[in-house]
């Protein structure tokens, strides 16, 4: 290979959380077992010498294959919430991480939403657990539903906390699209007689938004998002506070 080898070519690939799932079988001419240590401790699946034996590799590629399909399986099925079948925490946790790292090389804004349920407490105590549990998927549902773009995504961050991740916005985008969500679970109109609020379920909003500096991290986005719902708590809830 010209330019680049192929140890160098699996390191790119594993480095990367787009590319780090495809599965990587070196073909060389290559036969020493510390050539073969390297390329599999770089994050190879597998290791064919020249030359080769095409039924082999066929095998051992469908192998490999059917592998990563119940991988993906697995992986699909751990990425998602129990109860309102939307994405879960590792899910949000994984996504930040790489909408991070691609608005770091791309100087874009990157936005968080982060959105709880007013007065469940009450809602719970006045209707039950489980209209409780039926009310999370609703509002899960309906969330998911008011976020459009293909990049963004909504996650349950906690019992009636709920996190969406708005890539390339900013914070105008992410108020606008903050008073979309709320304007969204009000007109489930879920009865919610115990509320301060209003006499439906309702929703407090905060968002933050920046433009991904080359240094730091995510957390202080999060943090920021938290104050702003915590301002928006405070400051009488069913409304967003965006920052
Ligand atoms: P606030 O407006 O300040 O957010 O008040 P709140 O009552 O919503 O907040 P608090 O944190 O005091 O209570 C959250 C409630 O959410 C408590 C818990 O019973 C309920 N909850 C959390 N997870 C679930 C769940 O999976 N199912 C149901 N039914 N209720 C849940
Ligand atoms: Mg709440
Ligand atoms: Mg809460």
């Amino acid at each position: 290979m010209p330019g680049m080898d192929g140890y160098e070519v699996c390191r790119r690939l594993k480095e990367s959380p787009e590319t780090k799932r495809i599965p990587v079988i070196f073909v060389t001419a290559l036969t020493d077992e510390t050539d073969e240590a390297k390329g599999i401790e770089i994050g190879a699946i597998d290791y064919v010498t020249k030359p080769v034996n095409a039924t082999i590799v066929i095998a051992r590629t469908r192998n490999h294959l059917e592998l990563k399909r119940y991988r993906d399986y697995l992986t699909e099925i751990a990425f998602v919430d129990g109860l309102t079948e939307i994405a879960n925490t590792r899910r949000f946790d994984e996504n930040i991480e790489m909408e991070w790292q691609r608005a770091r090389r791309s100087g874009d804004w990157l936005s968080v939403v982060l959105l709880d349920i007013d007065h469940f407490k009450q809602f719970n105590d006045t209707y039950g657990h489980q209209a409780g549990d039926d009310c999370l998927k609703k509002v899960a549902k309906a969330l998911k539903k008011a976020l459009n773009r293909p990049a963004d995504v909504i996650a349950r961050y906690g019992g009636e906390e709920f996190v969406g991740i708005l890539p390339q916005t900013d914070a105008a985008g992410a108020e606008a699209l903050g008073n979309t969500l709320r304007q969204t679970v009000a007109a489930l109109n879920i009865p919610h007689k115990a509320s301060s609020a209003a006499d439906h379920v309702t929703i407090s909003v905060g968002t933050a938004s920046v433009e991904v500096p080359k240094d730091g991290d995510y957390s202080a986005l999060i943090e920021a998002a938290d104050k702003n719902l915590y301002k928006a708590k405070e400051s009488g809830r069913n409304c967003v506070v965006a920052g």
